[in-house]
């Protein structure tokens, strides 16, 4: 007899573990979103996570959070923020890092929260660049520990789309009022052995994806190295699909981005189940720091000064 079931994410490893009668009507009972209760209990506090951020901000005249906008999601309220780390003279390098779009990638929220409490005083690093923030596209996913909304929406497929849910709605709306240089969204997949990621960029100078790889290669962690990934062409970890083959609607956030102006599009994967989350939140800080190397000649992330 299997245990409870704890969350969505244990839920899946129930599937993959069933026999394909099993696994058929599990998946029903997600898709369909016929949810119990047990699986809609809360697993985090994004009240908790906003506190941490709020004191990052507090200790640091760099950091500001900012509110989006709020909205409410099966009788919960939930507020939007992104946070401007950035000079009094600014970085002219704008990097934008979103986190959180999928609720069951764990490392992707806690590699951001730890990145910034990191570097909220690295005077150094913020002489070249400026950051936007986005430390939570989905709070109530991030709360259930699941890949779509409390709504059952997947959030990631929502840009550019007649009536999106709400939390894209603020995140597009604020995205449009600024710029990037270079965005950094930070996920996981559940389903791969190893690292990959996906770059877009038509200037292949500012291309960053294999020095990524390598570095995380180097550092003694699986690099994915199938040659499909995701249905998707791949080459030593890194999927970087033309840009004309895009899709127009019904986009990601990364994609969205790109489209709005930003010329340098980076998604970072790591291995959602096959190493411990202190692991892969290690592996996502490695892809920051290569990342912002390339972008700007800064090799001291992590370093305050
Ligand atoms: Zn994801």
């Amino acid at each position: 007899m299997a245990p409870y079931l704890q969350s969505k994410a244990h839920l899946r490893e129930l599937v993959t573990r069933s026999t394909t009668i099993d696994s058929y009507l599990f998946h029903l009972l997600v898709r369909q979103n016929l949810t119990c209760g047990i699986l809609k209990s809360m697993n985090r506090s994004y009240t908790e996570l906003i506190a941490r951020l709020r004191k990052i901000e507090a200790n640091s005249p760099r950091v500001r959070m900012r509110e989006l906008g709020g909205f409410r999601i099966q009788d919960r309220e939930y507020e939007m923020y992104a946070i401007d780390f950035r000079a009094k003279e600014p970085g002219t390098v704008k990097i934008c890092i979103s986190a959180g779009m999928h609720g069951d990638e764990l490392a992707s929220v806690e590699a951001m929260a730890q990145f910034l409490e990191k570097n909220a005083n690295n005077e150094a690093l913020l002489k070249t660049f400026s950051f936007t923030i986005f430390p939570c596209d989905n709070p109530s996913g991030y709360e259930l520990e699941t890949r779509e909304n409390a709504d059952g929406i997947d959030l990631n497929r929502e840009f550019r789309k007649s009536n999106p849910a709400s939390e894209v709605k603020i995140l597009a709306d604020a995205a449009e009022q600024m710029t990037f240089d270079h965005v950094y969204e930070l996920h996981e997949d559940v389903d791969s052995y190893g690292f990959y990621l996906y770059e877009i960029a038509a200037d292949k100078s500012m291309r960053a994806g294999p020095d990524v790889v390598r570095a995380v290669s180097a550092a003694g962690y699986p690099v994915n190295l199938s040659e499909c990934i995701e249905g998707m062409e791949a080459h030593c970890g890194v999927i970087a699909p033309g840009v004309s083959r895009i899709r127009r609607r019904h986009l990601p956030k990364a994609v969205f981005i790109y489209r709005l102006g930003a010329p340098h599009v980076m998604t970072f994967e790591t291995p959602g189940r096959a190493l411990p989350l202190e692991d892969r939140v290690r592996m996502q800080l490695i892809c920051l720091a290569v990342a912002l190397e390339k972008a700007g000649g800064v090799s001291n992330v992590g370093k305050s000064s």
